[in-house]
């Protein structure tokens, strides 16, 4: 069987593959962006069952790689809020125009559709607000959030009208080795690693709800094995915490003092927390393996050893 990954040269794609390679097929269409690496291309590429294109989601000669039977995951997007605030355009050519032309390709052909979609579709939750369920409104507060949720209502109007079999999950903050060092927490390892002082938003009190790369890769194969299709999937870390809670085991493990903090201005619409109720994936017999703190642990030993990632 064949599964299409796209955006498999980016963080989670990237680890995805990793997963799967031994027991599926793997297409590989990436359009190499900034966030991309050839990582995968150079690990995989004496595999016979691993192959890459280099093509836009937006490309309609996708239809020609989509074979009947098909598995596809849909992991390219344009993943940064920051850039989304700095020029939006791009992710609603990516995350909305190209997930439309992805579906275009795969109607009456694919055997499933799994769209990516993130926790921040949900927007900010009060610190005692209850864990968002996939039946709760969705409520955007950035350019990002909002073309990832066009790009769901696209995935449950295709699966409502042409009967496409889609699942849709939503994970909380992803972390691990291989993250490009614009976001947070390989940000952070990389100044402290220079001894450079980390800007944290606003008063650093945002809370975020964490889930290791690889505990997110084995939510999204389980689903692939035993998820219903037209169905949503919350996929959450068991930890929420303080940005700037983070930050300090961050200075802790480089024995670092508060001088190294740089309060910045906040993010504009910055939500002020996210917390995903788990329930429903967890039914499916999955959970998360990977202890916050460990692993926080590895993703720095592996920034130490691979101080020239991107
Ligand atoms: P990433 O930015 O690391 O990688 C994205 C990949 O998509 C890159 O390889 C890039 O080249 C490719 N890409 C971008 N535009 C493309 C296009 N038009 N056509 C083909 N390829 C294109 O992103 P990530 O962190 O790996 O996130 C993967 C998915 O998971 C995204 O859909 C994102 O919205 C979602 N998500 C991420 C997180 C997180 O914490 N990283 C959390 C929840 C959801």
């Amino acid at each position: 069987m064949k599964i299409i990954v796209t955006g498999g040269c980016g963080f989670i794609g990237s680890h995805f593959i990793d997963l799967i390679i031994d027991n599926y097929n793997v297409l590989n269409i990436d359009k190499m962006t900034y966030a991309s690496s050839n990582y995968t291309n150079e690990k995989y590429k004496n595999y016979s069952n691993y192959k890459f294109i280099n093509k836009d989601i937006n490309d309609s000669s996708l239809s020609n790689f989509i074979d009947s039977g098909d598995i596809i995951v849909n992991f390219a997007a344009e993943s940064h809020v920051d850039n989304s605030i700095k020029n939006p355009n791009v992710f609603i050519q990516t995350n909305v125009n190209g997930v439309q032309n992805l579906l275009n390709c795969s109607r009456n052909k694919v055997k499933l559709f799994i769209q990516i979609s993130t926790d921040e579709v949900y927007g900010s939750l009060n610190v005692d607000s209850p864990s968002s369920k996939e039946n709760d409104i969705l409520c955007p507060s950035s350019p990002y959030s909002a073309s990832k949720c066009a790009a769901e209502m696209l995935c449950i109007a295709e699966h409502k009208t042409f009967n496409t079999p889609i699942i849709i999950t939503r994970s909380s903050n992803n972390y691990g080795p291989r993250q490009n060092k614009e976001k947070l927490i390989p940000l952070f390892i990389d100044n402290l690693m220079k001894n450079k002082s980390v800007p944290v938003y606003g008063n650093g009190n945002n809370i975020r709800n964490w889930i290791h790369v690889n505990d997110n890769c084995l939510a999204i194969k389980k689903i692939i094995e035993n998820g219903n299709i037209g169905e949503i999937y919350n996929i959450g870390g068991d930890i929420e915490i303080k940005n700037i809670d983070l930050t300090r085991f961050l200075l802790d493990y480089f024995s670092k003092d508060d001088s190294y903090l740089n309060f910045v201005t906040d993010r504009l619409g910055h939500d002020f927390r996210y917390s995903l109720n788990s329930d429903k994936i967890k039914q499916l017999g999955w959970k998360c393996y990977i202890d916050f703190k460990n692993g926080i642990k590895d993703t720095i030993k592996w920034y130490e050893n691979n101080k020239n990632w991107r």
